[in-house]
């Protein structure tokens, strides 16, 4: 008996293993090797007896059915639309790196030294979302719920920093979430950090949207030539901060429009300019909706924080305003107090009853900067496909169409905006069907009352391997990201396979992930194998993007 279920979930290991260097070497990847796959039947039904998803499509993630709940949801919105004569503004409110532990909705807040009253009140009145999962590092999530899909079928698959050279322009054939929106009559803005590349073809204003305000990088990488106490080798050596500016990486709030100007508003030549960025994004955001909202037209807006990412300076008016006293505590207090803003702007203009809101965090938090990084419940941090890495706050909030107070656990992954912002359009007739898509509509689970999520696993990624993946409460390792050091994650962390016995947790029992159950007490093992062996067969046909962001 031990043989047979032993032999078992190493066949499903191996399976998904194949697969898995089949894609890489596909993509032009470092492995070598590849064993043909053979073909199977994976993409027409179930891979396996647990799951309940449908696939509707050989191109769209297959999803659980909720019929009753879909129609009551769409009839809920014709009679919205029918009433209000509009299409609902989308707006979403991403923090850079911010722990799930941090907001105090989660677990957080004043608890840990840092108040969040206006996240709080956000969640308090739609819903929250306990099991929202992210990629694991910013440039993947951030392209990811802009294209729906998952990173390593873009290429974009671990953040771009200085100096980096790609080979191919991801965005030359992707179709974005605000090209969609805008070609059925959204006006489309981006206020904030993009992270998503800089050169001419790959900023904002040139893959979709109409107006960018904001950052291209992320603040380390604008804090690292002005901070003399962190980067002394750079800031204080001449020859070495020069060699820096020749990388030619954007070091300034900049200001552009599709297919017009852009231009630099404020230049970071100093700590201070760092520390007033996101009040700067604010006020262009709170003054933007008031505009947008006068004109009439929907609006997606997605106000992308750089705070609280390291290296975090608060705004001179929230220097000691948490309880901490700490940077990154100081600056979690300065991004809960815009966040009311922005929700009063809303509602000052009279269209909070128009907006679904979305908040969320684009990766857990990066130890590696301790102090200067949140807080997450869970095992590992930013780049590890350990729950901390990735499940992260969500909170979404339509006032009159979210009944104020809810909460679920059941999967959510950020991904999943790209298909319900289109459905929420109307325009989910648009969703490329030349490529894999990896969102499921979520629609009608965020807004029916009680409503169940479309979703059953969630993949998880880290750049070219296939890590892990969720479903239900179970959670499976292929691979695992070990730090060496208990904060480096990044830094000082290695990668490997796991052994005979993928590591198999029940995150209901074990939310840290520190007791495998494997086949002692588990009977879903060959199952999940299965799911992740079919999931790596949709690359067959759809094979993976290089883009050169390899190691
Ligand atoms: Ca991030």
């Amino acid at each position: 008996m031990m043989h047979c279920f032993t032999s078992r979930f190493i066949a499903s290991l191996l399976s998904a293993a194949l697969v898995q260097t089949h894609a890489l070497a596909q993509a032009g990847a470092q492995k070598s090797g590849a064993i043909p796959v053979t073909p199977s039947t994976a993409l027409a039904g179930p891979a396996s007896v647990l799951s309940k998803a449908v696939r509707t499509s050989a191109t769209m993630e297959p999803a659980v059915p909720h019929a009753e709940q879909d129609k009551s949801v769409a009839a809920r919105l014709a009679a919205w639309q029918s009433a209000s004569g509009k299409k609902p503004n989308i707006v979403w409110m991403i923090v850079d790196d911010m722990g799930y532990g941090d907001p105090g909705c989660f677990g957080g807040g004043a608890a840990i030294g840092a108040a969040t009253p206006n996240i709080d009140a956000l969640a308090q009145s739609g819903l929250k979302l306990t099991s929202c999962y992210s990629q694991p590092t910013c440039t993947p999530t951030r392209s990811a719920i802009l294209t729906g899909r998952l990173p390593v079928r873009t290429g974009l698959t671990r953040p771009i920093l200085t100096g980096d050279k790609l080979t191919k322009n991801p965005w030359a054939d992707e179709t974005s979430l605000p090209a969609i929106l805008g070609a059925v009559g959204y006006k489309t803005v981006l206020s904030g950090k993009w992270h998503v590349g800089e050169t001419e073809g790959m900023r904002p204003q040139d893959v979709g949207f109409d107006e960018f305000y904001g950052f291209y990088p992320a603040q380390k990488e604008l804090s690292q030539g002005v901070d003399k106490r962190r980067y002394p080798d750079l800031v204080l050596n001449p020859d070495r901060l020069e060699m820096l500016h020749k990388t030619g990486a954007s070091e300034g709030l900049m200001h552009g429009f599709k297919g017009g100007a852009t231009t630099e508003v404020m230049h970071i030549d100093c700590i201070e300019n760092v520390a007033e960025g996101d009040r700067m994004l604010k006020e262009f955001t709170v003054a933007k909706i008031a505009e947008l909202a006068k004109s009439g037209q929907p609006f997606f807006l997605e106000h992308a924080f750089a705070k609280v990412h390291a290296d975090n300076f608060p705004s001179k008016a929230f220097e000691g305003k948490s309880a901490s006293k700490y940077a990154y505590k100081d600056a979690v207090v300065e991004v809960d107090a815009y966040v009311g803003e922005i929700v009063a702007a809303l509602d000052k203009a009279g269209v909070l009853e128009n907006t679904f809101i979305f908040l969320t965090s684009d990766n857990g938090p990066q130890l590696d900067s301790w102090p200067d990084t949140g807080y997450t419940p869970f095992r590992g941090g930013k780049a590890t496909t350990w729950e901390g890495g990735v499940r992260v706050p969500g909170i979404a909030s339509w006032k009159g169409m979210i009944t104020p107070g809810r909460q679920s656990d059941d999967l959510f992954d950020l991904m999943d905006l790209f298909n319900t912002s289109l459905a929420l359009a109307g325009a989910t007739d648009r969703i490329p069907t030349d490529r894999y898509i990896d969102g499921i509509d979520q629609t009608s689970f965020l807004l029916a009352d009680a409503g169940l999520s479309h979703r059953e696993k969630v993949y998880m990624w880290n750049e070219g391997t296939l890590m892990a993946m969720r479903m239900y409460e179970y959670k499976m390792h292929l691979h695992v990201t070990e730090a060496e050091s208990q904060w480096l994650a990044i830094d000082m962390a290695t990668e490997r396979q796991v052994g005979i016995s993928p590591w198999l947790f029940n995150l209901y029992i074990d939310p840290k992930e520190q007791c495998a159950v494997g086949h002692r007490m588990n009977a879903w093992l060959a199952s999940m194998g299965a799911e992740m062996k079919a999931h790596g067969a949709t690359f067959r046909k759809y094979p993976p993007k290089d883009i050169g962001l390899g190691k």
